[in-house]
């Protein structure tokens, strides 16, 4: 576990390079709502930027006939949150309560794993994942990690 400060905009930028072919290729829309004064956070990079996968890439399987993927970043006093809102099937009340479970998948070839590994990553960082959903309508998943201190 190897911890370093790091942006999570430029974070998302790398995620970003080798998925947005993906979005294209699914009638995705990205749209970006990044705040640029977001200070770094100090975290393992590559797990972090494993979570942002996953959830990316739940995002595009829950909009196979295309639709808008929003991404957004921005901070309180003490947490920098990093969301992920798709405009999917959304999650039924009953499902929600099973993602997180590891092995739990609604998909043909799905492991089950990325939402259980994720939740893991954030929780070793001292952060959580929250995520709030609406039936077709889509999805948001939230991705909130601590602000080192500081003294002002
Ligand atoms: P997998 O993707 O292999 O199924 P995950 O742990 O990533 O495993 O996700 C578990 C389940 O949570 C998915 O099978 C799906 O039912 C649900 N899910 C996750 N992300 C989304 C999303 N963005 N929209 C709708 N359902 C989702
Ligand atoms: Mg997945």
């Amino acid at each position: 576990h190897i911890v370093q400060s790091a942006s999570i905009n430029s974070l998302l930028e790398k995620v970003l390079t080798f998925t947005s072919p993906m979005l294209r290729q699914h009638n995705i829309k990205l749209e970006q709502k990044l705040d640029e004064g977001l200070p770094f956070v100090e975290v393992d990079a590559e797990r972090i930027k494993q979570v942002f996968v996953n959830l990316i890439l739940n995002a595009i399987q829950a909009m196979s006939d295309g639709g808008t993927l929003t991404i957004s970043t921005y901070r309180d006093h003490r947490w920098a949150y990093t969301e992920f809102t798709d405009t999917g099937q959304g999650i039924s009340p009953v499902e929600i309560s099973s993602i997180f479970d590891p092995f739990y998948t609604t998909k043909e070839n799905g492991t089950g794993l990325g939402l259980s590994i994720s939740n893991q990553i954030v929780r070793m960082h001292g952060g959580h994942i929250n995520v709030e959903s609406t039936h077709k309508q889509g999805t948001t998943f939230s991705v909130k990690l601590p602000l080192p201190e500081s003294w002002d």
